[in-house]
C-alpha cells in the first residue's frame, strides 16, 4: 500500500469513527431531552399516585424499559395512606396502573442491594436475587439497574428496571443519569409523604384532602399582612353548597361525603398555586385568592360555580347527583388598612359569608359580590370606596 492509500484508508476509519461518535452524541442528546422532559413532570406531579404512575408507567414507555417496579417502605401506613386518600375506592383501572409497586413494612428485602446510597447498583440479572424484586410474571430478563431512593440519609425504597438485553445495564456502564432520577424521585417522594405529615399534623381537612379551617385563619392573617404590605388585592370568596341536606336525604351521608369530596377537587383545579382552599366547616369552603382584582376573583368564583354546575356528580353506583353552589365575594383591596390582621382577616370572611348570603337569598347558585357599603368598619369601607 502506497503512502497516500494508507491516508485514505486511516482518513475513511477516522470518518467512520467520527460518525459513529456523533450518532451516539445525537442519541445522547435525545435521551437527555426525554429524560429532562420526565423530570419535569416528576418534579410538577400533583399527587403521590401520579408520581408512580408516572415512573411505573411513562419512564418504561418513554425509555423502552422492559420491566420496572418498586419497593417502598411503608413503616407507618403513611404511604399507603396517602394512596388511600387520593384513589377512588372502587376504581379497578387506577389500582391497575400501579402494577409494579410493593409497599414494605421493612427494609429488609431490599437492605442488601446497596453498596451505597448513592449509586445505583447495575448488572447481570440474577434469579435468586432479583426476582423477589421484580416478581412473577415479568419477561425473561437479562441485566437490571436498582436505584437506591433514600431520605435524610436512610434509605426509603428502590426502584427497578429490568431488560432482556444482556448489555443494557452493564456493571461498567455510567450511571449518572440514573443518580440524578434517584435524587430526583427520593425528593419527590420526600414532599409527598411531608404533606401526609402535614395532613396527620392537623391542618388539613380528612375527608377532603384540602386545609381545614384552623389552616384557613393562620393562612389568611398571612396573606392579610402581605396584601397591606405589597398593597395587593386579596379576595375571598366564601362557598356553600345549594339544598345539601337534600343530598344527604336523597342519597345518604357516604354519598354526600363522596360529593364533598369531588366538590373540593373541582375548587381546587380551578385555583392557582399560591391560592388557598379550605373546608370551612361541613358543606362551606373557603377561598383566598392573592393578587386577584375584583373583576378576577369573580371570573374565577363564576367559573368555580359553572364547573360545579356543569360537572354531573355521579355515584360510584352510576346516580346522578343535580348540586350547585352559591358564592360570596369578598375583596380587601390595596391601601391605607389598619388594624390587627386577625380582625382584617376575620371581617374579610365575615364580609364574604354576607355576601353568601344575598346569593342565597338570591336564588342560589350565583355568585354575589359584597357591596362596598361601610358595614365592615371604616378602614376598610374607606379602601374600597378608593378602588
Ligand atoms: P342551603 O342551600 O341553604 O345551604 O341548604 P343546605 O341544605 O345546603 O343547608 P343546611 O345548612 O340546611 O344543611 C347542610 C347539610 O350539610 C346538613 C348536613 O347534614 C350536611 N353536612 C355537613 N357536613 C357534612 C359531612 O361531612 N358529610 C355529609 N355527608 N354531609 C354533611
Ligand atoms: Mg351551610
Ligand atoms: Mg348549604
Amino acid at each position: 500500500m502506497d503512502s497516500s492509500s494508507e491516508l485514505e484508508a486511516e482518513n475513511h476509519k477516522l470518518r467512520q469513527q467520527l460518525e459513529s461518535l456523533l450518532r451516539e452524541a445525537r442519541s445522547n442528546e435525545d435521551k437527555m431531552r426525554r429524560f429532562e422532559q420526565l423530570e419535569h413532570r416528576l418534579i410538577g406531579a400533583r399527587s403521590m399516585a401520579d408520581l408512580l404512575r408516572l415512573l411505573l408507567n411513562e419512564y418504561r414507555d418513554s425509555f423502552g424499559i422492559d420491566c420496572v417496579t418498586l419497593a417502598l417502605l411503608d413503616r407507618d401506613q403513611e404511604t399507603s395512606g396517602l394512596l388511600d386518600a387520593e384513589r377512588p375506592r372502587d376504581d379497578q383501572a387506577e389500582r391497575a396502573q400501579l402494577d409494579g409497586l410493593t409497599l414494605l413494612h421493612s427494609l429488609t428485602p431490599i437492605e442488601d442491594l446497596f453498596q451505597d446510597l448513592g449509586h445505583p447498583s447495575l448488572g447481570p440479572f440474577n434469579e435468586a436475587l432479583h426476582r423477589p424484586l421484580f416478581g412473577t410474571p415479568s419477561p425473561a430478563l437479562a441485566s437490571v439497574a436498582l436505584l437506591p431512593l433514600s431520605r435524610h440519609g436512610e434509605l426509603i425504597g428502590s426502584l427497578h428496571f429490568g431488560s432482556i438485553d444482556p448489555s443494557r445495564y452493564e456493571r461498567a456502564a455510567g450511571t449518572q443519569l440514573l443518580e440524578r432520577l434517584a435524587a430526583i424521585v427520593s425528593i419527590c417522594l420526600d414532599n409527598a409523604i411531608n404533606h401526609e405529615r402535614l395532613k396527620r399534623a392537623g391542618l388539613s381537612d380528612m375527608l377532603t384532602g384540602v386545609h381545614n379551617r384552623r389552616y384557613f385563619e393562620h393562612r389568611s392573617q398571612i396573606e392579610v399582612s402581605q396584601a397591606r404590605r405589597y398593597q395587593h388585592d386579596l379576595a375571598c370568596l366564601f362557598l356553600d353548597l345549594d339544598h345539601f341536606k337534600t343530598v344527604n336525604d336523597s342519597f345518604g351521608h357516604a354519598a354526600g361525603d363522596t360529593v364533598l369530596q369531588r366538590i373540593a377537587h373541582i375548587i381546587q383545579s380551578q385555583l392557582r398555586v399560591g391560592d388557598t382552599v379550605a373546608r370551612f366547616g361541613g358543606e362551606e369552603f373557603v377561598v383566598l385568592l392573592p393578587q386577584a382584582p375584583a373583576q378576577h376573583a369573580r371570573d374565577i368564583a363564576e367559573r368555580i360555580r359553572l364547573s360545579i354546575s356543569a360537572t354531573p356528580l355521579a355515584l360510584p353506583g352510576g346516580e346522578i347527583v343535580p348540586i350547585s353552589v352559591s358564592i360570596g365575594l369578598a375583596m380587601l383591596a390595596t391601601g391605607h388598612l389598619s388594624g390587627e390582621p386577625k380582625t382584617l382577616a376575620q371581617t374579610l370572611v365575615n364580609e364574604a359569608d354576607r355576601a353568601l348570603y344575598s346569593a342565597k337569598a338570591g336564588g342560589r347558585n350565583r355568585v354575589v359580590c359584597s357591596s362596598p357599603e361601610p358595614r365592615l368598619g371604616e378602614s376598610l369601607s374607606a379602601v374600597r370606596q378608593a378602588v
